[in-house]
Parts: C-alpha cells; sequence; structure tokens
C-alpha cells in the first residue's frame, strides 16, 4: 500500500490552495482566523464562489453536477479548507441531501433540486433526532398520516443545525405505527415556510444559536415531497448516515487550531515548556492519525470506494484531537479566553492583548466542539461499529 499522494495529487492540492489564496473573501477569511460566525450571506457567497468553479459539491459525480473526485481529491480539497481556513460547502445541501436526492429522487426531483442544492438557492437543515430519538433514531415518533395528495405531519424534531436559515428540511417520519420500528418511517422534504411548522432557538453552552428545535402542528406535506417509497425511508436514513459518519478526520482543522494556540502562547506568554510539550504531544498523534487516513483513503482507492467501517476510527480521534488543541487554545489564553456577553464576534483582528475582546472567541469554540462527539454519531456508538465491524466482537 503506497501511502505518498502521486504528482498530480500534490498538483491538485497547489491549484487548490491557490484558488482559495485568490479567490476567499478577506472578511469571511479574518473571521474563519479568529473563529467568528459567519452570517448566512457570508456562507452563501463562498458556496457559490465554489460552485462556479465546480467546487460546491465534492462528493458528487459528473452526472449529478459535480467535479468527479475520488476519495484522495475529496481529501485533499477538504484539508485545503480546513488549514486555510475557510468555510466548507453546507454539509446539510451537499453531503446530505444532495446525495438522497441524486440516489433516490425522481428525475423530477433531481432536475429541480440537485442545482439549487449545490447553488445554496435553498438552505436544507436535518430532521432526524427528536426528543426521544437520537442515536437510537429508528425510535422516532413523528406522524405522517396519509390524506389525499398530501401528508399531515405532527410531532417535534430536535437539534436541527443552521434550522433558523434553512428554506427546507429533509426529515423522517413515521407512516405505519404498527410495523417493526424501521419499517414504517418514510423520507419527507417539508418546506419551513409551511403552516402549522415553528422553530425555535436552543441556544448551546457557547452562547450562540446554531441549533433550534422544530414543531410540527397539523403541517400538510405534499406526496410528492416524498423521497423513495412509503415505508421505505430507513433505508435512505441509513445511506445518509453513512455518508455523514464516514466523516473525515479533519485533521485541518487541528492543525489551525494548534497554529493559533502556538501564536496565542508567544503572545501572552504562555508557551513554557510544558505547553510546548502538549502541543509536540498532538502533533504526534495527528500526524499518526493522518497515516491512519491515508491508509483509508488507500483502502478505498484499492475497493473502489466502498466506504470503509475504519472511518470511524477518523471520527473518534479526529474529534478527541480537536477537542485537545482547542484545549490548548484556552490555555494559551487564560482568563482573555472567558467570553463577555455580546462579545463574541466583535471584529478585533489587530486589537492589543490588554483589555481586548481578542480571546471571546476561544471559550466558545472549546465548549462547541465538546459536542463533536455527540453529533454524527456519538463517540460510544462509533466505538460500536468500530468493535463490531473491525474487532469482529458480537453484537
Ligand atoms: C450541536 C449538535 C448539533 C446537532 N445537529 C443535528 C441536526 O442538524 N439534525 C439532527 O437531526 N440531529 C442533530 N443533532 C442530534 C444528534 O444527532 C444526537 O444528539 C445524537 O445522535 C445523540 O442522540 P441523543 O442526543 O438522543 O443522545 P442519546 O442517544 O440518548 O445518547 C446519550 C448517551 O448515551 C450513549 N449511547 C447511546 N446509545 C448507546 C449504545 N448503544 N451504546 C453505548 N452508548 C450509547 C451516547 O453515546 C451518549 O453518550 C445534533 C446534536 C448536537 C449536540
Amino acid at each position: 500500500m503506497d501511502l505518498r499522494f502521486t504528482d498530480e495529487e500534490n498538483a491538485f492540492r497547489a491549484e487548490v490552495r491557490a484558488f482559495i489564496r485568490a479567490k476567499l473573501p478577506a472578511d469571511i477569511h479574518a473571521k474563519m482566523l479568529e473563529h467568528r460566525s459567519l452570517t448566512k450571506d457570508d456562507v452563501v457567497t463562498w458556496q457559490r464562489i465554489l460552485n462556479a468553479r465546480g467546487w460546491a459539491t465534492p462528493s458528487w459525480p459528473k452526472a449529478w453536477g459535480g467535479p468527479g473526485w475520488d476519495a484522495v481529491q475529496r481529501y485533499i480539497f477538504l484539508d485545503e479548507l480546513h488549514q486555510a481556513p475557510a468555510p466548507e460547502p453546507v454539509s446539510f445541501n451537499v453531503s446530505m441531501i444532495g446525495p438522497v436526492i441524486g440516489t433516490f429522487g425522481s428525475e423530477e426531483q433531481k432536475q429541480r433540486l440537485l442545482p439549487r442544492i449545490a447553488n445554496l438557492d435553498d438552505w436544507w437543515c436535518q430532521g432526524f433526532s427528536e426528543p426521544g430519538a437520537g442515536s437510537d433514531l429508528a425510535a422516532l415518533s413523528t406522524s405522517a398520516v396519509r390524506e389525499g395528495d398530501e401528508y399531515l405531519v405532527n410531532g417535534t424534531k430536535m437539534w436541527q443545525g443552521m434550522g433558523h436559515r434553512a428554506d427546507w428540511m429533509f426529515t423522517l417520519v413515521r407512516t405505519d405505527p404498527t410495523a417493526k420500528k424501521q419499517a414504517g418511517i418514510t423520507f419527507l422534504l417539508i418546506d419551513m415556510k409551511s403552516p402549522g411548522l415553528s422553530v425555535q432557538p436552543i441556544m448551546t453552552i457557547d452562547g450562540r444559536h446554531e441549533v433550534n428545535s422544530v414543531f410540527l402542528d397539523k403541517v400538510r406535506v405534499p406526496v410528492a415531497n416524498r423521497v423513495g417509497d412509503e415505508n421505505k425511508g430507513w433505508d435512505i436514513a441509513k445511506f445518509l448516515l453513512g455518508n455523514e459518519r464516514t466523516g473525515i478526520a479533519r485533521i485541518g482543522m487541528s492543525k489551525q487550531l494548534l497554529r493559533r494556540a502556538k501564536k496565542i502562547a508567544a503572545e501572552t506568554g504562555a508557551d513554557d515548556a510544558d505547553f510546548k510539550l502538549r502541543c509536540a504531544e498532538i502533533e504526534v498523534e495527528l500526524k499518526a492519525l493522518e497515516i491512519t487516513q491515508m491508509r483509508v483513503l488507500a483502502g478505498m482507492k484499492e475497493h473502489s470506494e466502498k466506504p470503509d467501517p475504519r472511518s470511524s476510527i477518523l471520527k473518534v480521534r479526529g474529534v478527541d484531537l480537536r477537542q485537545s488543541a482547542s484545549e490548548l487554545m484556552l490555555r494559551a489564553a487564560g482568563p482573555y479566553a472567558l467570553p463577555a456577553e455580546g462579545e463574541y464576534d466583535e471584529p478585533n483582528a489587530d486589537a492589543p492583548l490588554a483589555g481586548s475582546t481578542w480571546g471571546s472567541t476561544i471559550a466558545p469554540v472549546y465548549y462547541i466542539l465538546r459536542a463533536a462527539s455527540i453529533y454524527g454519531g456519538a463517540t460510544e456508538v462509533q466505538k460500536n461499529i468500530l468493535a463490531q465491524s473491525v474487532l469482529g466482537l458480537p453484537k
């Protein structure tokens, strides 16, 4: 197994890097460097710049209007975005609902929706989890009862990331309460402007508004908005979660967090021998993870892109290391990391250390990264997958 990048792959990396340098708007780059929140306009602007280049949908084949990249090209592209740092294309659109429509959608749905998904003309959110259904997603209870050409939908969805920005929600509903729990589920597309649908913010410990509850009270959804057959939604959900959970290690993001931690420590004087030792430990572990990532990619190349259950280790360790790097940032900033109300997103790149709010995004980053071991498949659940699929332990 050859773990080195080929000359073509290195040339591709250089092309991506040059494009990001030339095209990423300076204000968005500055926000990314300081971990400030992006506005909806920022995200849409960048995604459309990528889309104009044909790069907004890294995992899509050419038939859907994507670049048709292999796993290594996708990895290099995202790694360059993370290291720049630049925003990733909106995952709800390009990694979740896009591949679902491309694989399971009707011809009409593909023609109508795929270009809008890529260009972020419609912003999508994921309406899967409920107050009583998370890791055990098939326990979901939001009901959809067929009435002529419509479904009448009632229930509560929870944790909808960016639901307040979304135009549409892809969701799982129970259409047959008498069937075995996985068998009675249907995949529906719901317009967020539908009468009876309301969005309520959930403020997370980082002080920001990213997630929401979505309440569905007698919401009417046209049958034409169903993807696939009635009661066959679980297969689609598994496909989507497989894409979400084969999530990569985001090593570039950890490197960027470490770079910022070192820069801050050099200014605050926190870069003592112990700090440097911890940086080195994380860097060594990142290198080991990078090699594991390369092994998984090489395996995918040899086995025609089949998702590899070993990629669960990439998610688990990738999150661990991002969390560790954010802890170092916190340590480097010391009391400056303490956010004061209303200061989270102040632009203050050039402010001197003392008396400024330069550190006010650091604690929020530390806090919100705790959630990364829950969403996209909780760490314990990923470990179960590894135990069963890689180590061969009984279920
Ligand atoms: C910031 C954030 C954003 C999110 N965004 C979205 C979104 O956009 N759309 C959406 O639909 N959902 C979203 N979620 C929900 C997320 O998918 C769920 O929180 C996750 O699946 C865990 O479900 P739960 O919260 O019900 O916890 P539970 O499933 O109840 O888990 C509680 C604990 O038990 C452990 N556990 C559960 N089952 C097992 C098991 N079999 N073996 C061992 N341990 C187990 C878990 O690892 C966890 O530690 C988001 C969550 C967060 C925190």
